[in-house]
């Protein structure tokens, strides 16, 4: 038996037919635990690494794929066999759209044995993976998986360095670091940037992040995240304190005017995942 199938680590979720978590049709795995704490995370139920209880009368958590009766539990171990034999099921749909699995989180890179576990599975398998990645994480996470990895969709949220410390809870340097020696290497990546109104999607970061790319040979497509009000009623359903209130989804106008940086240093641009 292959060593990686019984590699165990926490997960919160499957998504079946992703369809915005990179090309094609996808499985998506979230894992558990992220270093970053975002102001408007839209998966608050992911910080936490260690599954959590959660009062069943109050929050009504989805049913989960792979086990049901987890209902009122976030978070539960699996072993990566288990994950692969359910992302198999939809590898018609993988091979019919150029899709396959995305492993997503919280931060994926905080349980790196798992993390390798599966994409080494996913390789002996043949199922294309990409992670979607803070990029926070030691050069040496990087180093173990990337030969295993054909896409990774890189968060690049802030590039003000004292404004990602007061809104992630961490530095950027470390992120941007990675970016650059991940395509430095030849890895094939797609910074994502989340357009948070009157944070991220200010005209100076946007421009700031548009000119740290133009520096970096191989990366011609970038996905603008346009602002989504998940994160909203998710922070209403687990009682989270929302620093940022209330705020409005980017116009198409706005989004336009957003894109137009990138199409300036020669990226297409994708709006959405
Ligand atoms: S990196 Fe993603 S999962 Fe982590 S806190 Fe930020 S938005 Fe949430």
């Amino acid at each position: 038996m292959k060593d990686y199938l019984n590699v165990t680590g926490t997960i919160f979720d499957l998504k079946k037919y992703a369809i915005h978590d990179g090309p094609g049709i996808r499985s998506t795995v979230f894992f558990k635990g992220c270093p970053l704490a975002c102001w408007w995370c839209h998966n608050p139920e992911a910080r936490n690494p260690e599954p959590e209880p959660v009062d069943s009368e109050r929050v009504r958590i989805r049913k989960y794929v792979m086990d049901p009766s987890r209902e009122g539990t976030i978070g539960y171990e699996v072993e990566v066999g288990y994950i692969l034999e359910e992302i198999e099921k939809d590898r018609v749909f993988y091979d019919q759209s150029g899709g396959g699995v995305t492993i997503s989180g919280g931060e994926p890179l905080m349980q790196l044995d798992f993390l390798a576990a599966l994409l080494e599975g996913c390789r002996d398998w043949g199922i294309r993976t990409a992670v979607d990645t803070s990029g926070y994480a030691p050069r040496e996470a990087f180093e173990l998986i990337i030969d295993n990895v054909d896409l990774f969709l890189y968060d690049i949220k802030l590039i003000d360095t004292a404004a990602h410390t007061e809104y992630t809870g961490m530095s950027n340097e470390l992120i941007l670091e990675n970016c650059v020696w991940l395509v430095q290497q030849g890895s094939n990546l797609v910074p994502r940037i989340p357009l948070i109104p009157g944070v991220t999607d200010t005209k100076d970061n946007l421009s700031g992040i548009a000119s740290f790319l133009s520096g970096l040979e191989g990366v011609d497509e970038v996905s603008l995240l346009p602002y989504n009000t998940i994160a909203e009623d998710k922070f209403e359903r687990y009682q989270i304190s929302n620093r940022l209130g209330r705020l409005e989804r980017q116009s198409i106008e706005q989004l336009q005017e957003a894109g137009k940086l990138f199409e300036e240093i020669g990226c297409s641009v994708r709006y959405g995942g």
